[in-house]
């Protein structure tokens, strides 16, 4: 069995390795490492959770050893699609690197120029950036890239669904030709293989599988629902108050304004709950993270790109509010529970138009999920709407006033990625909600008792506002007031569009 110490990696580096408490690499680290300290490209073909990250970090570390850093001109550069991933390889440096004295700049947005701009003046060995702060700092005339000896592109696929391969282009065009490149990508379609040949000089390709099951300890169910917001809301405050084992839970929705929508509603709801989406400024985030993991906050409504390769902590309860677009999202959603044997649950709202996502998540895990409470066609009639168009105005305020307002570079192009994914799979709802709605109304009168056959949720205690919704739970009246309710979810801030200020998502503490 190979160790680390098999791998070539300086004594420093394997002290802080034992420090860790690793013992053997990971297949990532076995394939990456000792090549990666001959100075070759390497073209990682890897996920988050696969221990990715240190397969470059150390050899980094061993190769950073020899030599010394000079100011504003960098040793090292290492690109991160989020401010999360970058701040987290941060972290890993630091863990990592505690035996070496590296300078380690973090450039990332929602963080001052000038604190960067000092660090920069004493000498960076490593950069770890965001590609648009990257490329401002450049514009401002306070670096110089021809000092990089090493480049590392992380996440490249993210990259892509992001907007920033132009930037990764032209950071590129600055770092001399003769660097060492290190190329990590969790999947590789054309575009990113394009990228890797243009990229990389006679590469070391290491693959390792993507994960493409979930945990067995993980009950996994599929709940049908209607695809209007409202029902979907209502959908899943029933499955939050039924469940009797829930400590903490990761609600997932597909776009950002969908997670500060479902956070504002179930924060009117009464949930303890706190959002995370890309839009928010770095202190929000950090502040938000650290609330859910101090268990101040026990729900928290997260995006797939604010969420991904984030050290959140066991949770007890995966939602997703909207089925994930790419099945492997699903995979990375899921295992946010029931890690190391521990029992876990994790619930997917379905609406009609998600079937192929479904078949493709059923597919990838090889696994038929269960349906709780009856499948799609068992689906009972919608709501009938009380409020008018009140999300849909809502929605298209909203989308009238995307974009445009480019503050930070990175966040708005990061973002208005973000939306444009699930654009298509926004425009299909359209479609077929009114498919739903004639079809379902057509059900309702044929049988009007079957409309309210759903479970009512059972009491729970560990939520702030459980006892007024569901004091009469087989009253067709009460059901009703509750959809009003969840419609008049309180006067929405107007005029703020996609910006709505951070601190309007921070948490207070429970
Ligand atoms: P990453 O894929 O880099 O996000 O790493 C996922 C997790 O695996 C992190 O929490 C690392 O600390 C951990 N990890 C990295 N390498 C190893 C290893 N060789 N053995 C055990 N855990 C590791």
């Amino acid at each position: 069995m190979t160790t680390f110490s098999d791998l070539g990696l300086s004594q420093k580096v394997l002290s802080a390795v034992a420090d860790a408490g690793y013992s053997i690499p990971t297949p990532i680290q076995e394939g990456a490492i000792p090549p990666a300290l001959m100075r070759r490209d390497i073209l990682g073909i890897a996920q988050t959770g696969t221990g990715k990250t240190a397969s470059f970090v150390l050899p980094m570390l061993t190769l950073l050893e020899k030599g010394r850093a000079r100011a504003r001109m960098p040793r090292t550069l290492i690109l991160e699609p989020t401010r999360e991933l970058a701040a987290q390889v941060a972290e890993n440096f630091e863990k990592y690197g505690k035996n070496h004295k590296l300078n380690i700049a973090l450039l990332i947005g929602g963080v001052s120029f000038d604190e960067q701009d000092r660090k920069l003046e004493r000498g960076a060995d490593v950069l770890i950036c965001t590609p648009g702060r990257l490329l401002d700092h450049c514009e401002r005339g306070k670096l110089l890239m021809t000092g990089v000896e090493i480049l590392v592109i992380d996440e490249a696929d993210r990259m892509l669904d992001m907007g920033f391969i132009p930037d990764i282009e032209r950071i590129a065009k600055l770092i001399p030709f003769t660097r060492q490149t290190l190329f990590f990508s969790a999947t590789m379609p054309p575009e990113i293989q394009k990228l890797a040949d243009r990229f990389l000089q006679n590469p070391e390709r290491v693959e390792v599988a993507p994960p493409s099951s979930t945990a067995k300890t993980v009950t996994q169910r599929f709940v049908a629902a209607h695809a209007k917001d409202y029902e979907k809301r209502a959908v899943l405050r029933d499955l939050i108050r039924a469940q009797e084992e829930l400590k903490n839970a990761i609600i997932f929705c597909n776009r950002k304004l969908d997670v500060a929508d479902l956070f504002r509603s179930l924060e009117r709801h009464g949930f303890s709950v706190g959002a995370l989406h890309g839009d928010m400024d770095q202190r929000s985030r950090t502040t938000m993270l650290a609330n859910f993991k101090d268990g101040n906050i026990q729900l928290l409504v997260a995006s797939d790109v604010a969420a991904r390769g984030l050290d959140i902590p066991d949770v007890s309860h995966v939602f997703n509010f909207d089925v994930p677009i790419h099945a492997e999202d699903y995979v990375h959603r899921i295992g946010r529970t029931g890690r190391a044997g521990r029992p876990g649950a994790a619930f997917t709202l379905v609406t009609k138009r998600d079937t192929k996502f479904t078949d493709a998540i059923e597919k990838l895990i090889d696994l038929k999920i269960e349906w709780l409470n009856g499948d799609l066609s068992e689906l009972p009639a919608p709501m009938e709407s009380h409020e008018n168009g009140k999300s849909d105005r809502r929605k298209s305020e909203r989308d009238g006033k995307r974009g445009g307002r480019g503050r930070d570079r990175d966040r708005d192009r990061g973002a208005e990625r973000e939306t444009e994914r699930a654009a298509g799979h926004k425009s299909d709802t359209k479609r077929d909600d009114s498919a739903v709605t004639t079809e379902a109304a057509v059900t309702a009168k044929a049988e009007p008792v079957r409309a309210e056959r759903k479970a009512e949720p059972k009491p729970q205690t560990s939520n702030r506002n459980n006892s007024a919704s569901h004091a009469a739970n087989n009253d067709n009246r009460d059901r009703r007031n509750r959809y009003r309710r969840d419609q008049d979810d309180g006067p929405t801030p107007v005029g703020f569009g996609d910006d709505i200020p951070a601190f309007m998502l921070i948490a207070g503490k429970a």
